[in-house]
């Protein structure tokens, strides 16, 4: 048995045979001649001179040898329905819509947006793009006119795959009037807007512009589209990060790094075999839904989840906090990938429904996208009878969890998932702390700095900003002098701030701008959250710091309840505030006790459900907030506004 830190490290020193023994994983019509290209630091090219195709990879491939197994399996509590489509079923789909947009006018390294619900067409219209060598953009469905526009701008699509709308709580969402009204703002006009029916919500269609999926479907029944041979560095696709520290950037993806990186995570990460289910309840506009929801467990010959609704909503519109156990039960999933933020909604319901149901299938639960603190982390292994929890972390921008517990590579040793922590750099990661001032490595039993990544990035990872290389280099890297050498490195880096304990377990502690500093002591916010989480009334809490006379900066904690008992009278109010402060006093100290506790209804969080720190500094600074077009509830800002 090898240790998992050796396994690491050789996945860097023995950097092209580590990836080309990987790149097996996939088919090409020609193998690479080059692993990696870093003769243009910090710009890395993947897997030079081979060519491949994703849909190939994550379709046909199975579909000529296993065509009658489950590949995607659509659920939608919104209308109440589930389809599960085969690796053959699912290829013939992908083949109508690559034929629609070849007859639209789509050619290889031609845009395509997509503005879509969670549902299988989505699906479809990715693996087509893919399948044909353009590149889509998708955009959240739940974005309004004015963030669409900017991203139609930006991508200046030949063609928009859309649909009436979406559903929510059993309520139709439109988006055709949101998309008609962001084309209008917009610059640029795509050729042609392919739109599928879903009979939700009445739509008018632009003459000469517009067309159905229903007409395009048959037109195209039996059309056979080949997948177009791509260099491996080709585009795959653009998506945007989540705007939680300011304006969202385009990410740029290449194709056989990406394929191989994420045929590679489904073993070695999340333990995943072909002919299981993988089930990720996030959404395809965002980095999870492409790696795992679509691709990833594709790739890895996986059938995929694809669910439409609330996670408190089952089927026919009645209330069900169980009903992703449900699914698990019922489609044998082995894998599941969800948010902190999502568990913490299930933290207000009702406990016995993890117990309802056979998860008998679930080897482990993955949670990602912001820090997953000690007592959310608890409740959920509780009320999953101990099943393993394990955070990733990762990024828009890498596609791939940078930081987490690999479990699944045969003849190397498995590691303790522990609460609070991300675990370990993942294979082909060269994970560094630094110091923010003098950028050089902090090293030690208990270091703390700022989480870089020595280039190059390993696959999968960003190739660039879309369309802008300057912003690339400017926005994630930096070079760092080797003290010994004199050699400068690059690095890159967004920012995030973590500490990393004797045994070799990371923390994230926060993005560098969430430190706070009061009277001289450097404190991570969300050490402070961690602390509040664990006041048995607390659901959620948000701490930033602000501008303060005396002490430079104080800490302000927003809180939500998670049940509002005894909270309706001041005295009430009161006493919760205080019980707070005395948790936080006894947990870090005096110093790091919040100058003010306000319980609030909502707080501000980006559409991908994640915390919009900066947004509630500035509102409690008493400054404008900045660019709010990826906030998902205007109205919870409004409320902290009014008072404070
Ligand atoms: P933007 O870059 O536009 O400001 P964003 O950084 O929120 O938005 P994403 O790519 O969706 O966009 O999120 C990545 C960030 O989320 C990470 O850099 C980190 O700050 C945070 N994050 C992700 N996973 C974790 C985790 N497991 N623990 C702590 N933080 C995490
Ligand atoms: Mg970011």
């Amino acid at each position: 048995m090898q240790s998992y830190a050796d396994f690491h490290q050789q996945s860097l020193s023995d950097r092209d045979a580590f990836w080309a023994e990987q790149a097996k994983r996939i088919d090409w019509e020609t193998p690479p001649q080059q692993i990696c290209d870093y003769s243009n630091p910090p710009f890395a090219r993947w897997f030079v001179g081979g060519k491949t195709n994703i849909c190939h990879n994550a379709v046909d491939r199975h579909a000529a040898q296993r065509p009658n197994d489950a590949a995607l399996i659509a659920v939608s509590t919104e209308t109440n329905t589930e389809k599960t489509y085969s690796f053959a079923e699912l290829q013939r789909e992908v083949e109508r819509m690559a034929a629609t947009l070849l007859d639209l006018g789509v050619q290889q390294g031609d845009r395509v947006l997509i503005y879509m619900p969670m549902i299988a067409e989505a699906c479809f219209a990715m693996l087509a793009c893919t399948r044909i060598g353009a590149i889509h953009s998708v955009v959240f469905g739940g974005f309004a006119s004015g963030s669409l526009s900017t991203r139609i701008d930006d991508a200046q699509p030949k063609v928009i795959v859309s649909a009436d709308g979406g559903s929510r709580g059993a309520k139709p969402v439109p988006y055709k009037p949101l998309l008609d009204e962001a084309i209008n703002l917009a610059q640029h006009k795509p050729a042609a807007v392919l739109l599928i029916d879903r009979g939700l919500t009445p739509m008018n269609l632009v003459e000469g512009r517009d067309v159905l999926w229903g007409d395009m479907r048959a037109k195209h029944m039996d059309a056979q589209v080949p997948c177009v041979w791509l260099d491996s560095t080709a585009p795959s696709y653009t998506l945007y990060t989540s705007g939680t520290t300011g304006k969202p950037k385009g990410v740029q993806r290449d194709t056989g790094g990406y394929a191989v990186a994420l045929a590679t995570s489904i073993p070695y990460i999340y333990g995943g075999k072909p002919g299981e289910t993988f089930f990720s309840t996030s959404d395809i506009g965002w980095v999870v839904g492409h790696s795992y929801i679509i691709y990833g467990p594709l790739l890895g010959g996986m059938a995929t989840i694809m669910y439409e609704g609330l996670p408190t909503q089952g089927f026919d519109h009645q209330p069900d906090g169980g009903i992703w156990w449900r699914l698990v039960d019922k489609y044998k999933v082995s894998v599941m990938f969800s948010a902190p933020t999502a568990i913490r909604v299930l933290k207000k319901q009702d406990p016995a429904h993890l117990t309802k149901h056979d998860l008998s299938s679930l080897k482990a639960l993955f949670l990602a996208g912001e820090p997953l603190d000690e007592p959310t982390a608890k409740w959920i292994s509780d009320g999953l009878n101990g099943k393993p929890i394990i955070d990733n972390y990762w990024q828009t921008e890498t596609g791939w969890p940078i930081l987490g517990i690999s479990n699944g590579i045969e003849g190397v040793e498995k590691n303790q998932p522990r609460f609070g922590s991300p675990g370990f750099p993942t294979y082909g990661y060269n994970v560094r702390l630094v110091d923010e001032a003098t950028g050089l490595a902090v090293e030690g039993d208990d270091a703390k700095g700022v989480l870089v990544v020595e280039g190059p990035l390993p696959p999968g990872c960003l190739q660039t900003v879309w369309g802008d290389d300057k912003r690339f280099v400017s926005t994630y890297w930096n070079k760092m002098e080797d003290a010994a050498t004199g050699e400068g490195r690059w690095v890159y880096s967004t920012y995030d701030w973590a500490r990393r304990d004797a045994d070799g377990y990371y923390f994230i502690l926060g993005r560098t701008d969430d430190v706070i500093n009061v009277a001289g002591h450097r404190l991570g916010t969300r050490e402070i959250e961690e602390s509040i989480a664990a006041h048995p009334n607390v659901a959620e809490a948000a701490v930033v710091g602000v501008a303060d006379d005396v002490k430079g900066q104080v800490a302000l904690a927003f809180v939500t309840a998670k049940s509002s008992e005894g909270l309706d009278t001041p005295e009430g109010i009161k006493k919760m505030e205080q019980e707070i402060m005395r948790q936080v006093d006894g947990d870090l100290g005096a110093v790091a006790r919040p100058a003010r506790v306000m319980i609030v209804t909502a707080l501000p969080k980006t559409r991908s459900g994640k915390l919009l720190r900066r947004a509630l500094q500035a509102v409690a600074e008493g400054r404008d907030p900045g660019d709010l077009t990826t906030i998902d509830d205007p109205s919870s800002l409004m409320a902290i506004k009014s008072m404070v």
